[in-house]
């Protein structure tokens, strides 16, 4: 398999930057077991296939093994509300103008006069950040929450062929 043939989730799921680790890329993680993408707070990953990956794969992979895959978690899938919007707030900095008197483009807000606010949406006891539910939500995944309610912990989604683990808004 070539990594432009992995799941449309294992793109969505990678950061537009490295960090540390390489992880603008999908990566094979230590064991050498499961192909993996993440941008810090989401990651996925499938069992690497039988032909193994060719492709651009991240070479200073992030340590997953100690993120909880076992849970506890729930057995059956969370019920997903209707996500909230997302919404808009002017900019204390420039009021709106997006830039100031002098001319200068507001730093603040890069000109733009607004922050967009990412909504979030409760899903079981957990707050979760409506751009990544759309992400599992888009790939068929389902998600399933902590038994423990802790909201410092990640919930875990399962699709077709991967599953994850998402860090809830307040963690
Ligand atoms: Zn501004
Ligand atoms: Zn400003």
């Amino acid at each position: 398999m070539r990594v432009k043939d992995l799941p449309p989730i294992f793109a969505k799921c990678r950061s537009e930057e490295d960090s540390r680790y390489s992880i603008s890329k999908s990566w094979i993680d230590a064991s050498g077991q499961y192909v993996c993408s993440t941008d810090g707070r989401i990651v996925v990953r499938m069992p690497v296939p039988p032909d193994g990956i060719e492709g651009d794969l991240g070479t200073k992979p992030p340590p997953i093994d100690g993120l909880g895959w076992d849970g506890p978690f729930e057995d059956l899938a969370a019920p997903i509300p209707e996500l909230t919007e997302d919404s808009r707030e002017v900019c204390y900095c420039c009021h709106g103008m997006g830039q100031h008197n002098c001319g200068a483009e507001c730093q603040e807000c890069d000109g733009m006069g607004y922050y967009v606010t990412r909504g979030a949406t409760v899903v079981g006891n957990v707050t979760l950040g409506n751009e990544y539910i759309r992400k599992i939500v888009a790939a068929n995944a389902s998600i399933f929450v902590r038994k423990d309610g802790k909201d410092n912990k990640p919930v875990r989604f399962v699709g077709p062929d991967f599953e994850g683990l998402l860090m809830p808004r307040t963690a």
